[in-house]
């Protein structure tokens, strides 16, 4: 998805998403036959990842279906206002039950990822499971696992395509407040609050069906774009005044955050979630990049603007992946390391520069 410059116009996706036929009946026959049903998200849900399993689940339930949300990690403290978020179960804090449900499910939701060992300790557990499984996702090059997949990448988010998935699937008229509310929640976080990634005018179509159905917009904002604790705060202040390195030359920052310096300022999981699209308001940063020190590996996250590559650099430096503008991965080795290969990449991103980027990275 490109971000609105006159000359992206016609690199948009097309005006409207159609299904193929076929997907949708089976969909619909796999969810018409099964009783108990499980759905799964990527490890470190995020809004769009909750906010899509939130969102079925109640949508499943009021066809009378029980249902059952596994995490692989528990979620971020500020998705728990979300309708429902009481009855996830974190696969962290609750693994031999969480595994029953997955053996006992006759049918799995694989929402918001696009390979199965984005699910991490869950993996196995899945790839064991003889139960069709759906996947319905916003990531590139999906594993060939599912009995049925939804793949889109051209999609803002999971809950935009999930918002059109459940019109297409005639439910529409099942969608409550609370539904609208989750499928709302996605699409603010994967977007930024509409900051980036949100273009299409299809996505505003989907929004402002969605906001028919009396979603405090306004409040879901507050609560997923503009609310942040003092010790999260403090932490962010630390990170940009002291840690941010910019190089000009190469369009490019760094912050790097060590194990350390995270217990000093209280970190608490999502405590630095959206600290790496902070850099992107120097003119002239086209890329950044944020390196977190974890228990056992180094959290990467990389935002960029107009048409650099962020996915393509995680993917190849770090064996992750993402989106163009957003990407990320779990690198195993120490900070020195990571850092080190940040800066041996710079040199050579230059030429993964484009006017395009800079169209939008200089004021
Ligand atoms: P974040 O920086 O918010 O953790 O991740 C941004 C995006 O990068 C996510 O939406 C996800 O698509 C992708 N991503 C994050 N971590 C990983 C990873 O370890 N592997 C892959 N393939 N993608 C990731
Ligand atoms: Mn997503």
């Amino acid at each position: 998805r490109t971000n609105g410059s006159p000359s992206a116009q016609t690199e948009q996706r097309p005006m409207s998403v159609t299904f193929d036929k076929d997907s949708i009946a089976r969909f619909r026959d796999l969810v018409a036959d099964a009783r108990r049903i499980v759905i799964t998200c990527h490890l470190a849900p995020d809004g769009d990842a909750i906010g899509s399993s939130l969102a079925m689940a109640h949508l499943l339930r009021g066809m009378g279906k029980s249902v059952r949300v596994l995490t692989p990690d528990e979620m971020p403290h500020a998705l728990k206002m979300l309708p429902g978020t009481k009855s996830v179960m974190a696969w962290s804090s609750f693994g031999a039950h969480a595994e029953r449900s997955v053996a006992d499910a006759d049918l799995i939701l694989c929402l918001d990822y696009n390979a199965l060992y984005r699910t991490s300790r869950l993996e196995p557990f899945l790839r064991a499971s003889q139960a069709p499984k759906v996947l319905i996702d916003h990531h590139k090059e999906p594993e060939d696992f599912a009995t049925v997949a939804f793949s889109y990448p051209d999609m803002s988010a999971t809950c935009e395509l999930c918002t059109l998935l459940i019109e297409a699937c005639g439910w529409w008229p099942l969608v409550t407040t609370e539904i609208a509310t989750c499928l709302m929640a996605g699409i603010i976080t994967d977007t930024g609050g509409f900051h980036y990634n949100s273009s299409n005018p299809e996505l505003f179509d989907a929004v402002a069906r969605l906001m028919r159905l009396k979603v405090d917009k306004d409040w879901l904002m507050r609560c997923l774009v503009d609310t942040k604790s003092a010790d999260s705060m403090r932490l962010e202040a630390y990170a940009l005044s002291q840690k941010m390195e910019v190089d000009a030359d190469a369009h490019a920052a760094l912050i790097t955050l060590s194990r350390d310096e995270l217990n000093e300022h209280h970190y608490k999981k999502g405590d630095t979630e959206g600290l790496v699209n902070k850099p992107l308001a120097i003119p002239g940063v086209v890329y950044s990049v944020y390196l977190r020190e974890e228990a056992d590996y180094i959290k990467v996250s990389m935002r960029s603007l107009g048409d650099f590559p962020v996915d393509l650099l995680c993917k190849t430096h770090y064996s992750g992946g993402g989106h163009l503008n957003a990407a990320g991965g779990e690198f195993r080795g120490t900070l020195r390391q990571a850092v080190d290969i940040y800066h041996s990449m710079l040199q050579d991103n230059k030429k993964l520069i484009t006017e395009k980027a800079l169209h939008y990275a200089t004021r």
